[in-house]
């Protein structure tokens, strides 16, 4: 008999077994994939790591997590800064003085920001996502960073689109091009996949291993249960099914050093069907005579579609509250991570949550 039983070998499930493991609970994670490391997984491919389901970079202004990642991986000292490309022209991205220079040949913050008060289109009650960015910044930067991507990622016109979507779109008056301010970031050397190997060592992991396929069997393995599924599924549908926007993932090698110098391109442009290409090599740096990149395409949601960022508007809020009350009533079962709380989390929010998660049963045992 297990205490925990853990479904799903992602970052939520692998950090709350590593720290039960290490309060003496015996725990067997299960996943229905065959791999572990959830969506964080790499794949190793004549020594580049491949992040199969979407580029991962992992940061935080939190020492405590990332004290917590270094005891299961060393980080490079990897710093993102996509670029974006829109007919046939290179952008630097985010949004910095570099790009408004590229743009509007402006060179100073000061020429920066009357350029854009000047070319904002005046409208104090916009009523939808175009009309909200037109009032920021003006049709060109529209034009060129977000009517073609949002439409792509969306499949919406962004007329149609609310404007809480893009909650503010940065633009910085100076030339830093780092997309996250945190004071820690970096890709584990190595891969995740390696990063997940030491937080799951020494702990019982089942790959190909679906616990809808016998749930009763596996409730019956453990005093308790952690789910970090779908929880639409989980509840079996009753009140409705969550939406979530879906991608696929064309990955291909190409036999020469450098394909387009940098780890994250951006298309914009709404005749190009995906949405970026990663090139995978640059995260770590590598000096390989050959590349691996990925297209990025985003696809309309079906039911057994890859969910990746759940669809968090009023009619999907509604279905998820429900399920949400219902789970506040389970004894047995213990939810947690992006799936299950239906709610968008980078990496280290992700640790946290688990780790607070442990902390808080530790507090109801002792208490
Ligand atoms: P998951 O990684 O999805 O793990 C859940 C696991 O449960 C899966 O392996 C699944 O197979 C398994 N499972 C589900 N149901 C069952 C079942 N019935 N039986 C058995 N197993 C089951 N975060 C960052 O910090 N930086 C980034 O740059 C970044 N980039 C991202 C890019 C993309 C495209 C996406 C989609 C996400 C990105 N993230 C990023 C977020 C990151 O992927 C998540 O924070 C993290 O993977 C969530 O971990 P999790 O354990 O909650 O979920």
């Amino acid at each position: 008999m297990y205490d925990y039983l853990i479904v799903g070998a992602g970052m939520y499930g692998a950090t709350f077994a590593r720290e039960m493991t290490d309060k003496g609970k015996k725990c067997l994670v299960i996943d229905r994939r065959s791999h572990i490391a959830g969506n964080c997984y790499t794949e190793n491919k004549e020594g580049i790591n491949i992040h199969k389901y979407g580029a991962h970079i992992f940061h935080t202004d939190d020492e405590n997590i990332w004290n917590y990642v270094q005891r299961f991986a060393e980080f490079n000292n990897f710093k993102n800064s996509p670029r974006v490309r829109y007919k046939d022209k290179i952008y630097s991205f985010p949004i910095n003085l570099f790009t408004l220079y590229q743009i509007y040949g402006v060179q100073t913050p000061e020429e920066a920001r009357q350029k854009l008060e000047e070319v904002r289109v005046k409208n104090d009650n916009p009523q939808n996502l175009e009309e909200w960015i037109l009032s920021q910044v003006g049709e060109e930067i529209y034009d060129i960073f977000i009517k073609g991507y949002t439409t792509k990622q969306w499949m919406k016109d962004p007329k149609e689109l609310p404007s809480f979507i893009i909650k503010r779109l940065p633009i910085r008056l100076n030339f830093n091009d780092n997309y996250f301010f945190d004071r820690f970031q970096g890709i584990p050397i190595g891969g995740y996949t390696k990063l997940f190997e030491n937080l799951l060592s020494g702990i019982e992991v089942q790959l190909d291993t679906d616990y809808f396929a016998d749930r009763d069997y596996f409730d019956g393995l453990a005093d308790k249960v952690v789910f970090t599924g779908r929880i639409d599924e989980f509840y079996n549908y009753r009140f409705g099914e969550l939406e979530y926007r879906t991608l696929r993932f064309e990955h291909s090698y190409h036999a020469i050093e450098d394909y387009q110098g940098n780890a994250v391109v951006n298309y914009t442009e709404l005749d190009i069907p995906y949405t970026r290409i990663i090139e995978h090599k640059h995260f770590e740096f590598g000096k390989q005579p050959y590349t691996y990149v990925t297209k990025e395409y985003p696809e309309v949601w079906q039911k057994d579609s890859i969910p990746y960022y759940p669809i968090n508007d009023d009619t999907n809020t509604k279905i998820f509250n429900q399920y949400k009350t219902l789970s506040k009533e389970e004894t047995k079962y213990i939810f947690g991570g992006r799936l299950a709380d239906y709610r968008y989390y980078d990496m280290h929010q992700v640790i946290g949550s688990a780790l607070a998660k442990v902390r808080r049963i530790e507090e109801t045992i002792s208490a």
